[in-house]
């Protein structure tokens, strides 16, 4: 059996609110519960919305609510050449192909087609082309790689103190998806699979907002030959807690309810993990 790992994985790209707090808090209470280890992993790919300084305030926050994490914390902006590395190894295997469409240029042509975030779904223009000069992102060619895939996709969705149960994995309706940015080698699909494999990570426990983006990490897994590990996406927070908070307070930052006077234990309590 493989020890149990846990990791919250915050993007660095604001300061932390209460929806963060009670994820990462989750994360520590299950990890409690399964005696497993919990690492803390910064996903700060872009390098434009992502501050070293919001890296600093999410560690002093998550310190102040009395988390802790073991070492060391993983940096994604520290691990480009491992990302690239996978990048090529797709390439080779003509799973992938540049694209220089515009954000502008997708939605002209997408018309209604959605992916399950609700942005245009890419309709394959750059599909065959060959690589330019241009800068240009990569995209997985979806149908190719599920032609690869043998066996049915699936993956063990878990719940604390619950059944666990099998999920089908249904990765084509996010289509060709990006997996490597014009600005840098990875997106944060390709990311997120490969350092959840490189950390060991057993289970993962993410909002329910990443629920549909499982789908293509199961098939990335299989195709990069990487374990899945078993899922669980909670609520994004806790309707108990959530009917208690107001929306102005659910939206602060944890920053400034410190600075009302809110305590670390009030907040915790207020998200219904108690120790006021
Ligand atoms: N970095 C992602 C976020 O902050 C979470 C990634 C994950 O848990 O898989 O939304």
């Amino acid at each position: 059996m493989l020890s149990p790992r846990l990791r919250f994985a915050p993007s660095p790209n604001g300061r932390l609110h209460l929806g963060h707090a009670y994820s990462a808090l989750l994360n520590a209470e299950i990890a409690r519960t399964l005696q497993a280890e919990l690492l803390l992993r910064i996903e700060d790919i872009d390098p434009v919305r992502c501050r070293p300084e919001l890296t600093e305030a999410l560690i002093a926050d998550l310190a102040w609510l009395g988390l802790t994490f073991s070492e060391p914390v993983w940096r994604q902006s520290a691990r480009m050449s491992t990302y690239r590395a996978a990048l090529d190894s797709l390439r080779e295997r003509d799973l992938i192909y540049p694209c220089t469409c515009t954000r502008r240029e997708i939605q002209d042509a997408a018309g209604e087609a959605r992916d399950p975030d609700g942005a245009a779904l890419y309709p394959g223009t750059c599909r065959g082309k060959s690589v330019p000069e241009a800068p240009h992102a990569w995209r997985l060619d979806m149908a190719r790689a599920l032609a690869l895939c043998e066996g049915p996709l699936t993956y063990i969705a878990f719940a604390p103190g619950g059944p666990d149960a099998v999920r089908a994995a249904d990765p084509a309706r996010w289509g060709d998806a990006v997996l490597g940015r014009k600005d840098v080698p990875t997106s944060y699909h390709l990311a997120v699979v490969l350092d959840d494999a490189a950390q060991g990570i057993t289970h993962v426990v993410r909002g329910q907002d990443l629920d549909a983006a499982t789908d293509l990490h199961v098939l990335l897994q299989r195709l990069l030959g990487l374990p899945t590990p078993r899922y669980h996406h909670h609520g994004l927070i806790r309707d108990e807690a959530g009917a208690k908070l107001s929306k102005s307070l659910r939206s602060e930052a944890l920053a400034a309810l410190r600075e009302r006077g809110v305590s670390a234990g009030e907040v915790r309590a207020r998200l219904g993990f108690g120790g006021a």
